[in-house]
């Protein structure tokens, strides 16, 4: 049943055309990842999304457990470069925003359990760590009780281990029912946590659905990646089709790896060196590149 639905979302700052008509919905109950590079308008959206942000077109309505139209649900969130009291301690800041609320907050101490946090409440804010400071705003978000949680980037500059344990709170938050919408550019971070995802491209969103179906729907079935340390440019690809290039790699899809393709990697190979050649069972990671990333051959 969803709980938010979206309709022909436009934004315009200036003559940018930030968001050019989206639409997706987002099902109770769910983690629902918007995916997109840098400046497609995934925040633009979740600024919207949560009222902060006028839109200049279409609608956004909010859907109760029985399924009907009425007001914005309780929402938490945490957006990037969030600023806190750096002074106040964890209790305090529990205590100041739990206060900011007419109900009695709700004991959020066995958020701190679960992150192993709880013997940082009487330490200040400012004096955590960066991945500990992301994961005390995250409970933060949690004093309202909120039914709809909205993350900016969650894990983003974060280590790998901390960006795991994240992972897990909100994993934990979901299966408390909550729902959970987070954007991201991390294509790992959507694969891993998301139940669906929304690939945003240029304020276009190209597809909504599974990572699964989202492969399938795009037919890939490998993906062959190369890098050199001297580029030799993209008409090396020039055989092959739909050639994009991404971070120092360029990648296409093939539907089988035969002798045909074996050979031509063979030359490519004897002529040019490649410091890397890699072939894969297709990930969202291949089909992202493809949505996102224009053709070079
Ligand atoms: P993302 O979150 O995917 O990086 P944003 O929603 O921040 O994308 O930005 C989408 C587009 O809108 C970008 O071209 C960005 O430069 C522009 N933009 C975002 N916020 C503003 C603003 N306050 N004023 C002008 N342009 C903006």
């Amino acid at each position: 049943m969803k709980i938010i639905s979206v309709t022909g979302l436009q934004k315009k700052y200036g003559n940018v055309q930030a968001l050019k008509g989206i639409s997706f919905e987002v099902g109770r109950g769910e983690i629902f990842a918007m995916l997109g590079p840098n400046g497609s308008g995934k925040t633009t959206t979740l600024e919207i999304l949560l009222g902060l942000r006028r839109h200049d077109g279409g609608k956004v309505e909010h859907f109760d457990a029985k399924g009907q139209a009425g007001p914005m649900p309780r929402v938490g969130a945490v957006f990037q470069g969030r600023v806190y009291y750096e002074s106040l301690t964890v209790s305090e800041l529990i205590k100041y925003y739990g206060e900011l609320y007419r109900a009695p907050p709700p004991d959020i101490s066995r958020y701190l359990d679960m992150v192993n946090l709880k013997e940082k409440l009487d330490t200040q804010y400012g004096n955590l760590s960066g991945g500990q400071q992301q994961q005390i705003a995250i409970i933060l978000a949690l004093v309202n009780d909120p039914e709809v949680l909205f993350f900016d980037e969650p894990s983003n500059a974060l280590d790998p281990q901390v960006r795991l344990k994240i992972w897990d709170l909100i994993r934990k938050l979901k299966s408390e029912g909550k729902t959970i919408i987070f954007t991201t550019h991390y294509i790992e971070e959507a694969e891993a946590l998301a139940d669906r995802v929304s690939i945003l491209s240029k304020g276009e969103l190209v597809i909504t659905d599974s990572p699964g179906n989202i492969i399938k729907k795009y037919n890939e079935n490998y993906t062959v990646e190369f890098s050199f340390e001297k580029d030799a440019g993209a008409g090396v690809f020039n055989r092959f089709s739909d050639v994009r290039f991404r971070d120092g790699i360029y990648s296409f899809s093939v539907d089988a790896i035969d002798g045909d393709l074996m050979q031509a990697l063979t030359e490519i190979s004897d002529k040019h060196k490649p410091s890397r050649i890699s072939i894969g069972k297709s990930s969202l990671q291949s089909v992202f590149v493809k949505i996102t990333e224009e053709k070079v051959a």
